[in-house]
């Protein structure tokens, strides 16, 4: 993962860095450092810890320069020191590199170096990348770009790095593959960085570097070339955000920021696409592909994390609507095991960032066999976003917090439509029953703006059950991934040992846990299975487990059952899953706080994993 950003122009170079490093911590925070050039002379600073840290270390110290790059770092090849700390030099001193990504054959590299004199100050791949390059520059006496090229040619894994040289102090040359790299142009200016977030501040027009392409980067100039060293003309997009989406604007967090956004993140979602008076709903990547999709001999869903649960929840609804098989899958076991896809199949690929490196790699391979490639992204511009034929974005803005929230629901949102419009089209659905869900899917962000004005219940449960040692979340049916994704979020923000079950499985096994120190939580609202859930929360209670659950409006009997409930308005079962997660990230919110934990920057985690 990591965070990368680089600025080269007439302002001083690290308080943009700075900034950056801060909007883009996120992405990592096991160290963070800066290497600035001034003139000729290089100075490089690092810090293990968050970018805090390296700020207080930076007073009084000479950051001078109007030219740097700066990096936070998410550890892959040696623990979080500052050692091990990026920018990294070279052994002549002269270079100094950052980092995202993996140099998969760093070993190999490394002993070819050390027969060659070399030796290492760090545990890194990017060290033994950084001075494979220079070992070329200085053999064939070629320029750093030239070197770059013939390095880059011989490294396997993913990487965007950014490069400096005491002897160009005015140029960054910068490379990609697999991570991903923005370009920001501004007046006699050029900023650089793994997402806009550093850059909209300064300038919207943007270019997203390519796979495979290298940028040599001047004040006045951005040059654009190939692997073999062919020009490239930059495609300039104008950046469609605002900063203040990536402010806090009053919250203590991120994370609740984000909670609280939902309503108008799912709004923005069904807006210009949903049309419930009407009947209609507008997304034209389903509309141009209706044949694909709606003769699709089956769906598979590719996913990591947060986005898997989205996808579990979508196989259940597109089944259901749409009649078609439908199959979800880790990007990361997908891209291992020899999975069998033939033209005629399509892939859903779910990402928040848009850049998950799972997911980009097995949807490259899906995409050789032949299958459609239809992306439900969060990151406009995103690498997934512009390798799928087509897609619909979750339109629910920057997502900062590590644990995603708004994302979730958006993708929810966006399945949601996905599958009414193959529905309607294919005729699986009936009129009458596609109209209540259009008019259900509208009262969505009503129903969730409801449920965050009783947020303070789920503050009381979480301060009661904090010092849980494990949870246990059950559901059934379009709930079950939605006891998956409380579980998964309360270990993320809370490091309480969580599970997720479906609620009848739980009798094959996490039965065994209960006791009366085990919080289970039921995902427990209206629907066709309601009547089953109340008998495993018997259960749960016949054992004296404390039983937490959330319910539908005027449901009496689950109350009389559980030692806590959250109510939230009645739905329809699709549409549930949307309502049901609101209180679960919550419930872990306030527990993560109630803990002392920093909710936004959960230890070993980044929020985009765009490493193996
Ligand atoms: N592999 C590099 C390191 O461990 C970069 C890690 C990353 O991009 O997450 O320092």
């Amino acid at each position: 993962m990591c965070g990368i950003v680089g600025y080269t122009g007439p302002k001083q170079a690290y308080p943009v860095i700075l900034k950056g490093l801060k909007r883009l911590e996120y992405r990592g925070y096991d160290s963070s450092g800066v290497a600035l050039l001034n003139n000729s002379s290089l100075n490089v600073y690092k810090k293990k810890g968050k970018v805090a840290e390296l700020e207080e270390f930076l007073i009084g110290k000479n950051v001078e320069a109007n030219i740097g790059i700066g990096h936070t770092r998410w550890a892959t090849h040696g623990e979080p020191s500052d050692r091990n700390a990026h920018p990294h030099t070279s052994a002549n001193g002269k270079l100094a590199m950052i980092h995202n990504g993996i140099i998969e054959n760093y070993a190999q590299i490394k002993t070819e170096l050390v027969k060659n004199g070399y030796s290492f100050t760090s545990d890194t791949d990017t060290e033994v990348l950084l001075n494979f390059i220079e070992y070329i520059q200085t053999n064939n006496s070629c320029s750093l770009e030239e070197a770059l090229r013939i390095a880059l040619k011989r490294v396997t894994g993913a990487y965007c790095i950014l490069l400096i040289e005491a002897a160009s102090p005015d140029t960054i040359i910068a490379a990609r593959k697999g991570s991903p790299l923005v370009i920001g142009i501004g007046k006699g200016e050029h900023f650089l960085a793994s997402d806009a977030s550093p850059i909209i501040e300064y300038t919207k027009e943007v270019v997203y570097v390519n796979d495979y392409e290298l940028a040599i980067v001047k004040p006045d100039e951005l040059i654009l070339k190939n692997l073999g060293n062919e020009t490239i003309t930059p495609y300039v997009t104008k950046l469609d955000m605002e900063l203040s989406a990536i402010e806090k604007g009053g919250y203590d967090h991120f994370m609740l920021k984000e909670i609280f956004e939902q309503p108008s993140t799912i709004y923005d979602c069904l807006r210009g696409r949903l049309d419930a008076a009407a009947g209609t709903i507008t997304m034209a990547g389903v509309q141009l592909n209706i044949e694909q999709l709606k003769n699709a001999n089956r769906i598979m869903i590719l996913a990591c994390g947060t986005s898997w649960h989205a996808g579990l929840v979508a196989e259940y609804i597109i089944e259901e609507l749409c009649r078609i098989p439908v199959e979800v899958e880790y990007a990361s076991e997908f891209r291992y095991r020899n999975p069998i896809v033939n033209p005629g199949d399509v892939i859903i690929a779910i990402s928040q960032s848009g850049e998950t490196a799972d997911t980009l790699v097995a949807l490259n391979k899906a995409k050789e066999d032949g299958a459609f490639i239809f992306g439900v992204v969060n990151a406009v511009g995103s690498s997934i976003a512009r390798i799928s034929h087509a897609g619909a974005y979750t339109h629910a803005g920057p997502e900062i917090g590590v644990a995603s929230t708004k994302a979730f629901t958006g993708q929810l949102a966006v399945l949601m439509m996905v599958a009414l419009k193959i529905a309607i089209e294919k005729g699986t659905i009936t009129q009458e029953r596609y109209t209540h869900l259009l008019n259900e899917l509208n009262d969505v962000p009503e129903k969730v703006d409801a449920i965050l004005k009783n947020s303070e219940e789920l503050k009381t449960i979480a301060e009661a059950y904090k010092d849980a040692s494990d949870f246990l979340f059950l559901g059934r049916g379009y709930n079950f991934p939605i006891a998956l994704e409380g579980a998964l979020k309360l270990k993320e923000i809370s490091y309480i040992h969580a599970e997720g079950y479906p609620a009848a499985e739980m009798k094959h096994g996490p039965i065994a846990l209960v006791d009366e120190n085990l919080p289970v939580v039921f995902v427990a609202t209206k629907d066709s299975y309601h009547e089953k859930i109340v008998s495993n929360m018997q259960e749960i209670k016949a054992r004296r487990g404390k039983i937490i659950s959330i319910i539908t409006d005027g449901d009496t009997i689950s109350p009389e059952l559980s030692n806590h409930y959250f109510s939230i308005p009645t739905a329809d079962e699709l549409i549930a899953p949307i309502l049901t997660v609101i209180p679960l990230q919550l419930l872990s919110y306030y527990t993560g706080v109630a803990k002392g934990i920093d909710v936004d920057k959960p230890r070993n985690l980044a929020k985009s994993v765009t490493v193996e």
